[in-house]
């Protein structure tokens, strides 16, 4: 992967903060918090427009929800969850503890509230909104992500194979029409396919599925985690720089931004990005916004790529999984805990999808996989805060919950033209941080 292991090594050089600003007790210029997907894509842009930036993180850059998703440049999947079908399954996957959706009992007091706001967002009067927002966000998706390919060198780890998703019944098929009718209205171009075509598409299915629908754009990359580490490689040779530390607490005032070091140490900066994921909204409460992100956890497993051929992204809508095929290994996973941040990982997930998938691709080898739980940072209407805080020179990038790949480099793009004080692509209304 280009400038993979040059990257890993800057990580550690810059791990002991000999190259930060703050570390010389200099005002950073900009100063990111969270080093995945969106941290990066935020710092690069900013870099390639001139500015000085330092990303701090408590891993690594790409090492946790950004490092083991399902790979997916999902720039189709523009209906919102609350309507994707997902309230009408709800009583049918919750009775199943290790079914496509749980809710840890114990945890359902805290939710309750994120539930409620996600029930709203799925009312009729809200949809036509959600649906031309994240329409509008998917088309800069892909045309900031087809644009940064290139210009970061990384254009080969794109793939280009379509996805496939199945139905068990006439009935079942039949119920997803409507969502496909609504992506057909965004120009989104598919096909429905049975027989022989759908063998062809991917061969070694098992009979149980009756109707499939190839989606030709659908793109994937060869793996997020190795994407993400070249794209940072290309912005550290852009100049940004990394400082591995856990912060504690922010503050700002209208001269800039403090960060508060776990080791106590304070970090200046004019201007402050938040792209800490599902932690995000601990640190906006410290600034006085207040923003309901939840984590939608999930859980996959990695297996050796030699498990099975499989031929492009396969969805198993019904069973809330997918399985990716990556250059690094066969992903199968997906599911949605709605856990919180605290709880340990209940792999017994990992492993009933796994289970399923040797149902689903009887020649599948399920053995000698990697299991791994993510945290989506979610909010409650499936769109992300992007947007200024209350407090001055703060802004935020987060909550892409299932997207998070998909709409980095336009979010990148778009907190870009926020700092540098140009006129966005798009309204940012839907996104705004204060919308709730
Ligand atoms: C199973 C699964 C499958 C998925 N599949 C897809 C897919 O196919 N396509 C897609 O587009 N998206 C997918 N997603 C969603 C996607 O992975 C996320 O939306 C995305 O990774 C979120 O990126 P992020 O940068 O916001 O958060 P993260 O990757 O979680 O990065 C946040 C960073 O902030 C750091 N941080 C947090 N708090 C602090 C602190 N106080 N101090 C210092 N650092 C801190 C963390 O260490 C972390 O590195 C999937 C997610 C899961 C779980």
């Amino acid at each position: 992967m280009p400038g993979n292991s040059k990257s890993s090594e800057q990580e550690r050089r810059s791990a002991t903060g000999a190259s930060s600003a703050g570390a010389r007790g200099e005002a950073e210029d900009i100063a990111i918090i969270g080093g995945g997907i969106i941290g990066i894509c935020a710092a690069t842009l900013l870099c390639e427009a001139g500015r000085s930036v330092t990303v701090f993180d408590r891993t690594g850059i790409c090492e946790e929800t950004s490092s083991g998703n399902a790979a997916a440049f999902a720039f189709s999947d523009v209906l919102p969850l609350a309507h994707k079908g997902m309230i009408r399954q709800l009583p049918k996957w919750l009775a199943d503890p290790l079914g496509p959706l749980t809710i840890p009992p114990a945890y359902l007091p805290k939710l309750l509230p994120w539930l409620i706001r996600f029930w709203r967002a799925g009312a009729a009067r809200h949809h036509e909104a959600s649906l031309a927002a994240q329409a509008g966000m998917m088309k800069l998706a892909e045309a900031e992500w087809m644009a940064l390919l290139d210009r970061s060198g990384t254009r080969p780890m794109l793939r280009k194979d379509g996805s496939l998703e199945f139905y068990e019944s006439e009935a079942e098929f039949r119920a997803s029409l409507p969502g496909w009718a609504e992506r057909e209205r965004f120009g989104i171009g598919f096909r429905h396919v049975e027989g022989e075509e759908m063998a062809a598409l991917q061969p070694g299915l098992s009979p149980r599925f009756v109707k499939g629908t190839f989606v030709p754009g659908w793109k994937t990359v060869a793996d997020p985690k190795l994407l993400g580490k070249s794209i940072w490689a290309y912005a550290e040779k852009l100049g940004a720089r990394f400082e591995h530390a856990r912060v504690a607490r922010i503050e700002a005032d209208a001269k800039g931004a403090s960060i508060v070091l776990a080791d106590g140490s304070r970090r200046t900066a004019k201007t402050l990005l938040i792209t800490a994921g599902a932690w995000s909204h601990l640190l906006a409460r410290d600034l006085g916004d207040s923003i309901p992100l939840e984590t939608e956890r999930g859980y996959n497993t990695t297996l050796p790529v030699s498990a099975f051929d499989v031929k492009r992204q396969l969805i198993f809508s019904g069973h809330g999984f997918v399985i990716t095929p990556l250059e690094t290994g066969l992903r199968v996973g997906g599911a949605v805990e709605l856990g919180g941040i605290e709880r340990p990982p209940n792999f017994a997930r990992s492993k009933a999808m796994l289970e399923k998938a040797k149902r689903f691709l009887p020649g599948l080898d399920p053995s000698g996989g990697r299991e791994w739980m993510g945290f989506r940072p979610s909010l409650p209407d499936s769109l992300p805060v992007i947007g200024a805080s209350r407090a001055p020179n703060v802004y935020y990038a987060f909550g892409h919950g299932h997207l998070g790949l998909t709409q980095s480099a336009a979010t990148g793009r778009l907190i870009r033209d926020l700092v540098l004080g140009q006129t966005p692509p798009l309204d940012l209304a839907p996104f705004r941080p204060q919308r709730f």
